[in-house]
């Protein structure tokens, strides 16, 4: 689509980026969006009108490769790719998330106080309140209708849909899985249980409910807010993240109601991106309770599968310290079965996570080289353990450098887990 120019500004009502996402090192643009560029500014809009990119340029910005990026959930993340060398080793992407809120990021300073964040998001309140007093009858109607469009999704109207998403699925989503990264935590998120099995005594994100499935009802009457809420943007997503702490306890029949129904209802096989995916968490349990038909049926979904385990540490001092009422044993074979179904199914991963903190037992590390090094017999592509920071982690640099010197070791991908909300 040809560009408009009015005052100042650069229109484009229609644009489109990448239909598949990828790991790439500079700053990239998925599905169908539109554009205007003002001054050293470039800002992004969803198919619904809501801003979700700014990015800046030349003098006043702090890196041409990096930008903001608003979530469903309302919250701007600040993309880092460009100072952070060896930003893929630590996350498996390009780019590290800067989050505005309290999160176990070990990464950087809080962007958001810095005096080029504050100017874009000035900025953007200057291209507002230029677009609504802008006459916009000599514009053509894609460009007069994008105005209209961004208009009426007033910072107040955002608020109000992101206090709406947060309503239909029971509340804010805490955490998303790691793995939501591959989809550049564009997910939509969708309630099929509440609570998990074991209320954990380290755990900063648990809702302290008790695991309850939601009926089949209730996951579709989710679905299809869900869908009028998205609107016109829902062809952006191909993912869905089925919460909260254990979806994987809510068993076979739910999980597959609710991933083939929100396939169908939000109409995944017309999305602008292709490659759908499923993301889900997982317990020990829930691990060792899934048979082989709960495999089978998730091989048949329209959808490639991550499911996240919560291992924490291989290691019995530690799990008596964390309160985690799981025996290093059950730990250990819940290592190995994943390893095993990660080798049979070829269109699932499931990851597992592991706890980095200062003041764990000198036991902790050991036990997960055990089982990630010595009990492997070559690397393995499949089967990411991500290390979470917990908040007594000591010296960031000290937790980069036995970081990186664990991730040298094991025979698996290794991460850091940014704990990232939605
Ligand atoms: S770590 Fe998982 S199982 Fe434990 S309290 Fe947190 S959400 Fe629940």
């Amino acid at each position: 689509m040809i560009p408009q120019t009015i005052d100042d500004l650069t229109l484009i009502p229609e644009k489109t980026g990448a239909d598949k996402y990828i790991k790439i090192s500079y700053p990239f643009r998925y599905g169908k969006f539109s554009e205007i560029k003002s001054g050293n500014y470039t800002f992004q809009f969803n198919l619904n009108g809501e801003i979700k990119t700014i990015q800046g340029r030349g003098e006043g910005w702090l890196d041409a490769s990096e930008w903001l990026k608003r979530s469903a959930g309302n919250d701007w993340t600040y993309f880092a790719a460009g100072g952070y060398t060896g930003a893929y080793d630590f996350t498996g992407e390009y780019y590290v998330p800067c989050l505005p809120y309290d999160s176990n990021g070990i990464f950087g300073h809080n962007r958001f106080e810095s005096p080029e964040v504050k100017n874009a998001f000035a900025a953007w309140d200057a291209l507002r309140d230029q677009l609504d007093q802008l006459e916009i009858s000599g514009l053509s109607k894609e460009a007069a209708d994008l105005i209209g469009r961004i208009r009426n999704m007033s910072p107040q109207n955002l608020a109000r849909r992101a206090r709406t998403l947060h309503e239909i699925i029971g509340g804010p989503v805490s955490v998303l899985p790691p793995d939501t990264r591959h989809a550049e935590y564009d997910v939509i998120p969708l309630t099929i249980a509440d609570g998990c099995l074991y209320n954990c005594g380290f755990c900063r994100v648990k809702s302290g409910r008790k695991f309850q499935q939601r009926t089949k009802k209730n996951i579709l009457d989710q679905i299809i807010r869900l869908r009028d809420l998205f609107d016109k943007d829902i062809t952006n997503y191909n993912s869905v993240f089925l919460g909260q702490h254990d979806a994987l306890f809510a068993g076979k029949d739910l999980i597959e109601f609710a991933a083939r129904k929100a396939f169908d209802l939000f109409e995944f096989q017309n999305a602008a991106i292709r490659e759908p995916k499923l993301f889900l968490f997982g317990s020990v349990d829930a691990l060792f309770r899934a048979d082989d038909s709960l495999f089978h049926m998730l091989d048949k979904l329209p959808y490639e599968t991550f499911i996240n385990i919560g291992l924490e540490s291989a290691d019995t001092a530690t799990l008596a310290q964390i309160q985690k009422p799981l025996s290093r044993e059950k730990v250990i074979q819940a290592f190995q079965q994943m390893m095993a179904l990660n080798k049979t199914w070829p269109r699932l991963e499931i990851s597992a996570n592991f706890l980095y903190g200062a003041n764990l037992p000198d036991t902790h590390m050991p036990s997960i080289l055990e089982l990630a090094r010595n009990g492997l017999d070559h690397f393995y592509s499949k089967g990411t353990l991500y290390f979470s920071p917990l908040e007594t982690i000591g010296s960031i640099q000290a937790v980069k450098d036995t970081f990186m010197e664990f991730k040298t070791l094991c025979r698996l991908p290794v991460y850091i887990y940014l704990i990232q909300r939605l």
